[in-house]
């Protein structure tokens, strides 16, 4: 099976590259723009077309020859994105590129021979902790210290600069890996929720980050002060930076900890089983409005890295349907109880068998119990 995987590294351009990095980012932009501006005007135009386009305009604007040239494709091809997603109603009409947004270029990577050696335009040298970019050169990187090698093909790179000012590179990467399916011998039930953030059918909870509670404290702190600061001052623009110091310090917390739930959770269990309930419907309570931005997107990350590491693992995901009443049934006798719609009962005694259950474990055996029927319905169909 082919898979993709992007790995990030730090990149730590010199300040000639730095020079050149910020020139390329303009180019494309100025690319994307151009043809955004000339579609608008003239309709929308075949790729291909435009692609050959470009080559005049290269020769109008001498200065995009100085830059990469497959990072000038890339934003026509982005473009053309941006155009297919709109006409199939994923997304609003293009919008121009600003050079206030996320600074970026992507560039393809071009393999070939020459004089019978093989070369490619990209290249990733963890002994060294080097990567080739086109026109750019070699570039220090930094990050996956336990790796000496990048297994696959390079595809492309992404390269950008963050708010932060600091430069980062995301190389994605095609592998062929044999994956065999494993015969399953354990089952897991997943509650994703409002408290906890998971809750297994083994009865094991996984809190909300506490910590991430914290920094938004101070996000909304900063913002306030921001709104009162002059735009464009100094003080305004060294808020502005903290600030986006909070967000990348939220997100890289985030991220660890979702990957040490799903890995600790996938590599303990064969077959594992989440509800696909649209976490929406779960808040409506104003007042964990809070808890929603964080958890909205956790759950949602959450649920793909699981989905991701079973794949690649050979083992077994199912989402279950979202109108599943789950935490209303009893895990032990099937009695539905209507009265657990109030999302304030955690804890209850079903009125039925007398089994004492704790809400949300009750409704990851549920979900568990769901997930069985699935796995082996398909299985007997196959
Ligand atoms: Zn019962």
């Amino acid at each position: 099976m082919e898979i993709y995987r992007a790995y990030k590294f730090r990149l730590y351009p010199n300040e000639e590259q730095k020079i050149l990095i910020h020139k390329t980012f303009g180019c494309a932009r100025f690319v994307y723009n151009y043809y955004l501006n000339y579609q608008k005007e003239k309709g929308v135009q075949k790729t291909f077309d435009l692609c050959k386009d470009l080559k005049e305009l290269e020769n109008q604007y001498e200065y995009l020859k100085e830059v990469d040239s497959c990072a000038l494709r890339s934003s026509i091809f982005d473009l053309e994105d941006g155009f297919n997603n709109f006409f199939a109603k994923r997304s609003g009409y293009p919008r121009f590129k600003s050079k206030f947004n996320r600074q970026s270029y992507r560039t393809s990577c071009v393999r070939g021979t020459y004089k019978e050696k093989e070369y490619s335009n990209i290249e990733v040298d963890l002994l060294t902790r080097n990567i080739k970019l086109p026109k750019i050169g070699n570039v220090k990187i930094k990050g996956f210290r336990d790796k000496d090698k990048i297994e696959g093909k390079i595809v492309n790179a992404t390269i950008s600069r963050e708010s932060t000012n600091k430069y980062y590179v995301s190389v994605l990467v095609e592998e062929d890996i044999l994956i065999e399916k494993i015969i399953p011998t354990t089952i897991v039930g997943i509650d994703l929720g409002i408290k906890d953030l998971v809750v297994t059918s083994d009865g094991i909870k996984y809190g909300n980050l506490k910590v991430l509670m914290k920094f938004e404290k101070r996000l909304k702190r900063l913002q306030r002060k921001l709104s009162r600061q002059e735009k464009e001052s100094k003080n305004y623009l060294k808020t502005k930076e903290q600030i986006a110091r909070i967000y990348t310090k939220i997100r890289n917390y985030r991220k660890h900890y979702l990957n040490y739930i799903a890995n600790e959770i996938v590599d303990d269990h064969d077959i594992i089983v989440t509800e696909s309930l649209l976490v929406k419907d779960m808040f409506k309570d104003k007042k964990k409005a809070f808890n929603k931005s964080l958890s909205d997107a956790c759950v949602s990350t959450l649920r793909s890295l699981i989905e991701w590491k079973c794949k690649i693992k050979g083992k077994y995901y199912y989402k279950i349907n979202t109108y599943y009443p789950s935490s209303q049934i009893c895990s032990h006798c099937g009695y539905k109880n209507s009265k657990l719609k109030d999302l304030s009962i955690r804890e209850y005694d079903c009125p039925k068998c007398g089994s004492h259950n704790d809400r949300d474990i009750n409704a990851s055996l549920n979900i568990l119990l769901e997930g069985l029927k699935l796995h082996y319905n398909l299985a007997s169909v196959v």
